[in-house]
């Protein structure tokens, strides 16, 4: 196996976002749900300590910080839920950010259902 000078020390990079974004895409519940296409979004790695993920509608992207997810499971989970405020964003949910919102609720109790997660951990 060749992991050697070369490895990577950091599966969290912009173009692994859009490969998750992609694939969570073609996945339930989002593959019934109306989800911008991964070229029409952008994914990126932020160092920003005060977030663990964020999605601004004024910069159509999508944040995932590097500081605060270090491991797979925690970069998946951060990324669902700010796909969960994307979807709620595109619904013309006025309240897409807000984590008490009927909406975003639901869809994030259904994914922690389905990939068993603790919801409050979504
Ligand atoms: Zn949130």
């Amino acid at each position: 196996m060749g992991v050697g000078s070369g490895t990577i020390l950091t599966l969290l990079t912009n173009e692994n976002l859009k490969l998750l974004y992609k694939t969570f895409c073609r996945m339930a519940p989002f593959d019934k749900l109306d989800m911008p296409q991964a070229h029409q979004i952008k994914l990126k790695v932020t160092r920003r300590k005060d977030i663990l993920g964020e999605f601004a509608p004024d910069d159509n992207t999508i944040y995932i910080s590097s500081a605060r997810n270090g491991h797979f499971d925690t970069i998946c989970k951060t990324l669902l839920h700010e796909m969960v405020h994307l979807y709620c964003y595109k619904q013309n949910n006025e309240k897409y950010y807000d984590h008490d919102d009927k909406l975003f609720k639901k869809v994030l109790k259904h994914i922690a259902d389905l990939y068993g997660f603790d919801p409050k951990e979504l």
